[in-house]
């Protein structure tokens, strides 16, 4: 038998409404049932100063959450792991708190067949050490013209489909997808760009883009499908999440569509509330992404969108690239960048500290139950007999992001430098300890 216990942690489980200063015990990579607490704690003090097989953890002024579930990252492997391979970003979740990550399907070869699903489980079988989900691709190649083979990826384990980094632009296509998807049980992740409105636009339109002439991305490009993707969700009635939302108008699409009861959600990524489209003025490319950064009047919105739950998730978007690829003209370079080891320190410290929009418990909930909930996870809770993924938060720990000390085998972060309140401190998957402060 191995034990862990947990002590005098502040437990917070929402998805059992449990919020208390207690004891946790850890038996044999299982959370173990109350009973067992006290029975360990005995068996501890009995043994004195011997050698104890039972490990003892002091959670005095942490938070004891569930271990946190990122829904939106990019590893790059198979096909570019000069950026980022399954193994160092499995680090760098761990090293962010993160027990649980969902990854992209455009990597070369794109995963949108059983081969290349099956590649991506064996590998991270074999070398992450946070629990690796991947999801399938909508359509063959990312190309937006023909359909995934949807009953076989899902047969291969996928937990949703998406063309991240791609929108699918054939209505029709994307209805027949969402259709397949309620078959087979699982949601649709999209990525909501309208390529005629977008264009060849690399920043926000507005402001911004005009004063430094770069090409703009107006915000209705997001909109509009956003606007398409609530018409399909409600025709097909099922559910579409749209990912990393920047825009007012989409907030206010998704909030009116939620209260009719349309299976929509939108999911939040830090840069998308720490910065707008001013600090593109130095034409540094760690500051483009796709989606924009937009104005303080889209921050605001979002910040009110995830105070009243029209938002419902948070993720990174961890989107990593090697300097050689970002050190090029502003129009030239990749969009995005890496989020695993700086996300829920952002989170924490704009959210809950500094604007105050939502409490930690909610927090916690938008990482671990509602992430659970829309793709069916058996992951995210501290029951008793649930595997032991476990996440300890200093929530008011004042740090500094330092770059250069990432696990992830990128480097492409605006936020160097930058000093936070809150962060992981432990986290432990299956009852092992993968990585801690
Ligand atoms: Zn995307």
């Amino acid at each position: 038998m191995s034990a862990i216990l947990i002590r005098n942690g502040r437990v917070i489980d929402p998805a059992n409404k449990r919020d208390e200063v207690v004891d946790l015990a850890i038996i044999d990579g299982r959370i173990a049932q109350r009973s067992e607490v006290s029975r360990l704690r005995q068996a501890k003090a009995s043994q004195g100063s011997q050698k104890s097989e039972i490990e003892e953890i002091d959670a005095k002024g942490l938070i004891v959450a569930p271990g946190l579930i990122d829904m939106h990252v990019h590893l790059r492997e198979p096909g570019f792991s000069h950026k980022e391979t399954i193994e160092s970003g499995a680090r760098a979740a761990a090293a962010g708190g993160f027990t649980t990550i969902v990854c992209m399907p455009n990597t070369s070869p794109v995963a949108d067949s059983p081969a290349t699903i099956t590649w991506v489980n064996d590998r991270a079988a074999d070398t992450a050490c946070v629990n690796v989900l991947p999801t399938g691709a909508v359509s063959k190649n990312l190309a937006g013209e023909e359909l995934a083979s949807i009953g076989s990826l899902a047969e291969a384990g996928v937990v949703a489909i998406t063309d991240d980094g791609h929108c699918i632009q054939n209505h029709e296509l994307m209805r027949r997808a969402v259709e397949y998807a309620r078959m087979v049980g699982m949601p649709v992740l999209d990525h909501c760009q309208d390529y005629n409105l977008v264009g060849n636009g690399v920043v926000n339109e507005g402001y911004w883009s005009t004063l430094l002439g770069l090409p703009g991305w107006p915000a209705a490009g997001e909109e509009a499908i956003v606007m398409r993707n609530i018409l399909l969700a409600e025709l097909c009635d099922h559910y579409i999440h749209c990912q990393h939302v920047s825009a007012a108008g989409s907030v206010r699409l998704i909030r009116e569509a939620r209260a009719r009861g349309i299976k929509i959600s939108g999911e939040v990524c830090p840069h998308h509330i720490a910065l707008t489209d001013e600090a593109i003025q130095n034409f540094d490319t760690n500051y483009k992404m796709n989606p924009p950064l937009r104005s303080q009047r889209d921050v605001d919105a979002i910040l009110e969108g995830i105070a009243d739950g029209t938002l419902s998730i948070l993720a990174s978007d961890h989107a990593p690239h090697a300097g050689f690829e970002k050190e090029v003209e502003f129009d030239a370079a990749p969009f995005g960048i890496v989020g695993l080891e700086t996300e829920l320190g952002l989170f924490l410290d704009l959210l809950v500290h500094k604007h105050r929009k939502i409490d930690i418990v909610r927090l916690i909930e938008m990482y671990t139950v509602e992430p659970a909930k829309l793709l069916k996870l058996d992951a995210g809770t501290l029951s008793a007999g649930a595997k032991a993924d476990v996440t300890l938060i200093d929530p008011d720990l004042e740090w500094r992001v330092k770059i250069d000390k990432f696990e992830s085998a990128s480097r492409n972060s605006p936020f160097d430098g930058w000093k936070l309140r809150g962060r992981a401190v432990r986290t432990i998957v299956g009852g092992e300890t993968v990585w801690k402060s």
